[in-house]
């Protein structure tokens, strides 16, 4: 017989004892990498994320090019040891369509106008995958792009609501994502007000897509202040090797 965790109890709290709107603990860190340009960590509940940025440096192959911005190039991986099964290292579909939808929550933030026939890459590589993967990679490779000093109209940061047993619910871990209703992926540039990435996976009413996405703004401003101060944190690292060295 199949097993079906019960995901809300009695008391209205999720499985790992969350209130619906509650986000799981996070942190991020900034220029975790010293042979990337910029950097990026971050952790949610067992959800862990790096991302390395290069560039904008010159395009190879030089066809891809374009004469009038950046190319912005991102790939997402899961490495074979981040989910419980051995995942083979060959990129997924799943991977191959991941990477496109980290590509284009990102691209609307940053200035590529301003590096004509370069290319920006951007790797994101999911070290533990608990649900939201997609959402931690934009979130913390916004902070990379703008650890590696590329112009940003704003940072990104994402997250996901989701409906589970009819309830709606911030941030799902990977059981609720798995036997969860419907799952909706949201980035934003905060400060702008603007969505960079809205998807949705089952079916949300109209009214539940409004909860659904306020809910999934509150949490991203949470996001958004943690981006800021691990971009602070790196700043006055930086000024202090520097003071230290002169
Ligand atoms: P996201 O991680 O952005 O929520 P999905 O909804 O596609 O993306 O995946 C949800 C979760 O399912 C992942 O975070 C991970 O915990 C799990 N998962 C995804 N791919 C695999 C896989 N190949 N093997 C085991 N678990 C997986």
């Amino acid at each position: 017989m199949l097993f079906l965790p019960k995901l809300i109890n009695e008391e209205g709290l999720r499985i790992d004892g969350r209130r619906p709107e509650e986000m799981r603990k996070f942190r991020i860190e900034a220029g975790v990498l010293k042979n990337a340009d910029g950097s990026a960590y971050m952790e949610i509940g067992g959800t862990k994320v790096i991302v390395a940025v290069y560039g904008p440096r010159e395009a190879h192959p030089k066809h891809i090019a374009l004469p009038d911005k950046s190319v912005l190039r991102c790939r997402y991986s899961m490495l074979s040891f981040s989910v419980a099964e051995r995942k083979s290292p060959s990129p997924s579909r799943r991977e191959i369509e991941l990477s496109k939808v980290i590509r284009e929550a990102l691209e609307p933030a940053i200035f590529l106008e301003e590096f004509p026939r370069t290319v920006i890459d951007v790797y994101a590589e999911v070290l533990e995958a608990d649900g939201g993967t997609r959402t931690a990679s934009i979130t913390a490779a916004s902070v990379a792009l703008a650890d590696a000093g590329i112009p940003l109209r704003d940072l990104v940061a994402a997250i996901a609501v989701g409906k589970v047993e009819g309830t709606l619910v911030v941030d799902l871990n990977g059981v609720e994502d798995q036997y969860g209703e419907g799952d909706m992926p949201v980035a934003m540039m905060p400060k702008l007000g603007l969505i960079t990435l809205l998807q949705a996976d089952g079916i949300f009413s109209s009214e539940e897509l409004d909860k659904g996405l306020l809910m999934a703004k509150q949490a991203i401003y949470r996001v958004y202040e943690a981006q800021k101060k691990a971009l602070k944190r790196r700043y006055l690292e930086i000024a202090k090797e520097v003071s230290g060295a002169e």
